[in-house]
């Protein structure tokens, strides 16, 4: 007979390993799937400063591995697999992998989101070089230095902002002539003196040594291509939630994020959805692992539940 997990989390990031970490010590057989190494996302950053406990900050890569070895302390186990397909539905969640086929009671889905890249050459090896893809990690890099964001929505309209506090001079490349951003943005965008706009503009080609040392702005209306000097290009034109797996099955937003609220719960029972695949405001490894942890707390409620309902013949298996 196969084996069935009480909790199988998809996805190794600091969401997923908090779940397993709250789910482990709480007795849970739990289960941890991973394509490549303990961190997600956070295992490419080079330095996190914004996650409490680490007074010099620490690099991504290190605080996944930590995290890895807490949830394995208490008996989570990681199976390194690419997950091909989920069948979620039932009171036994079926998750299919290279390796074969894995049951869970539960599910929790902790597979993120990657940055939207804009696609210009150089973009991919200047990363931690001048080229960022979140201002709240890595403004404080450029402190009283000069930056360009590029994007119009909410993302990159807060994150202006938040750089117009730490950096000298900022300039919003924006590719239409209007902000797609809520209208809360403009006032502050447009008072803040150091914060300069450059519309119906795209940046076409980055200017580096070793690092970044400026961007070249065209203008897709005339043409006209400028340069702009700066030490950092921050790409805030949105991000891919990785829910291609339970399309169909579970509510998505219009952008593809897995519809949950802080519960973590997703439209069907017993399956949660943590840190950057779900529907939230703000996306960091501190919200990620609070999502954890509650994502474990209701995955623990709901097997107390069914079993006690199983108890009561109301359950096939
Ligand atoms: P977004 O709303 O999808 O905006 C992406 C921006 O990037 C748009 O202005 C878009 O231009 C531009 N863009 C897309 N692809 C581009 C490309 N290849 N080259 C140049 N520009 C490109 O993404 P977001 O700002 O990251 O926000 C994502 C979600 O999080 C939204 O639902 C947002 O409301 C939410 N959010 C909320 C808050 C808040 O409430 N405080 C803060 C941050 C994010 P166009 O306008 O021309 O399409």
């Amino acid at each position: 007979m196969e084996h069935i997990y009480d909790m199988v989390i998809i996805g190794g990031g600091p969401g997923g390993y908090t779940a397993a970490l709250y789910g482990a010590r709480s007795g849970l057989d739990t289960l941890i799937l991973e394509r490549l190494s303990a961190g997600g996302q956070m295992a490419l950053t080079d330095q996190i400063d914004n996650y409490p406990g680490f007074e010099d900050g620490i690099d991504g890569f290190s605080l996944g591995e930590k995290m890895l070895r807490g949830a394995e302390r208490f008996g989570a186990q990681t199976k390194m697999a690419e997950v091909r397909a989920v069948r979620l539905n039932g009171a036994v969640k079926e998750i299919e992998t290279a390796g074969g086929t894995l049951y869970g009671r539960t599910v929790i889905l902790a597979t993120g989101a990657t940055p939207r890249a804009l696609g210009v050459a150089g973009e991919q090896e200047l990363i931690g070089r001048g080229v960022s893809y979140c201002a709240s990690c890595d403004g404080m890099f450029y402190r009283g230095k000069t930056v360009v964001i590029v994007g119009g929505g909410n993302t990159a309209a807060a994150d202006a902002i938040l750089l117009s506090r730490i950096c000298e001079k900022v300039f919003v490349v924006h590719r239409r002539d209007t902000l797609r951003a809520t209208k809360i943005y403009h006032e502050p965008l447009m008072k803040a003196e150091n914060i300069a706009f450059c519309w119906n503009s795209t940046v076409s080609e980055l200017l580096h040594g070793d690092k970044l040392t400026g961007v070249k702005v065209r203008n897709i209306q005339t043409g006209e291509e400028t340069e702009i000097s700066c030490d950092g290009l921050f790409v805030c034109i949105g991000r891919e939630p990785a829910s291609e797996l339970v399309k169909g099955q579970l509510e998505l937003d219009g952008a593809g994020y897995i519809v949950a609220d802080e519960s973590t719960r997703t439209s069907l029972p017993g399956v949660y959805a943590v840190g950057d695949v779900r529907t939230k405001a703000f996306r960091q490894v501190v919200t990620a692992v609070g999502d954890g942890a509650t994502a474990a707390y209701y995955a623990d409620e709901y097997l107390t539940e069914t079993k006690q309902a199983q108890e009561d013949g109301a359950l096939d298996r």
